[in-house]
């Protein structure tokens, strides 16, 4: 693995060059980190869910017809996928208010909100991803007009694909962060969903008990992060029965 051309490493994933190109190979790490990375630590087992779960929101977005950088899983951390030019932007959507958005509008947290509300922010670590417009976006030249709408109909139907999977096991979608990137086909491009789909990125919430099975859990130190993201997986039938050791202890046989 160590021979391979490392093309990025971020706080949870490794960008590796993949075997095509145009190809990706992506490493889910076990760093969770939170607050712009002042809290730290290594959660065993999270890429492994983080991986898995990824690819299952991927697979039933390619199967809806929305198209995304997910090209097949390669192992228990690693996927291979479509490289892109990601647009420097977090599209965050929101179902219910939790988060910054109760900090900035004093909202009450939980609070349904009256629609989808789509907010952008610049990916920049030093800033701490600050919340911008679409006239910030434009006149800085960091996506189009075009490209915004195509974000705004790409972000809604992975809203409303993702809300409806988790309703189907018990789970709220409160809010959620993806990426996207442009595939250059000559001089036009088209927008695909990018990054990852995880509970790293989304809020989570038990409908009937209110428990948190996102990152909150370990934002705000509720429990064991693994544990929550275990919970996501095996109602999602995302998870082998015996969990996701990475190598079963032999057994003696008689
Ligand atoms: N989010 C993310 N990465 C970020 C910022 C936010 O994945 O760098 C996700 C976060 O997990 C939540 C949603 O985007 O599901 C909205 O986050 P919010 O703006 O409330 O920020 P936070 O309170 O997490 O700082």
């Amino acid at each position: 693995m160590s021979r391979r051309k490392k093309i990025y490493e971020g706080k949870a994933k490794i960008l590796y060059e993949g075997p095509e190109p145009g190809t990706l190979v992506q490493y889910f790490k076990d760093d969770a980190t939170a607050y712009n990375a002042e809290k730290k630590a290594v959660i065993d087992g999270k890429g492994a869910l983080n991986n898995r779960l990824s690819e299952f929101f991927m697979q039933g977005l390619t199967a809806i017809g929305v198209p995304n950088h997910f090209i097949r899983r390669l192992n228990m951390r690693e996927q291979l996928i479509r490289q892109v030019e990601i647009i420097p932007l977090e599209v965050i959507v929101r179902n219910y208010a939790a988060g910054s958005i109760c900090k900035r509008l004093g909202l009450e947290e939980g609070m349904h909100l009256p629609r989808p509300i789509i907010e952008f922010c610049y990916k920049d670590d030093a800033l701490g991803d600050p919340l911008v417009s679409e006239e910030h976006i434009i006149a800085f030249g960091w996506a189009s007009q075009q490209d915004l709408d195509d974000m705004v109909a790409l972000a809604l139907r992975v809203n409303d694909f993702l809300s409806g999977v988790m309703l189907a096991v018990g789970i709220r979608l409160v809010d959620f962060k993806i990426e996207i990137g442009r595939i250059w086909d000559g001089d036009f491009h088209r927008l695909i969903v990018a990054d990852e789909i995880s509970p790293d990125s989304c809020r989570l919430w038990d409908l009937e008990t209110g428990r948190k099975l996102d990152k909150d859990v370990f934002r705000r130190d509720l429990g064991d992060l693994a544990d929550a993201y275990t919970e996501v997986a095996r109602r999602l039938g995302v998870l082998p029965k015996n969990g996701l050791g990475e190598s079963p202890k032999p057994r003696l046989v008689n």
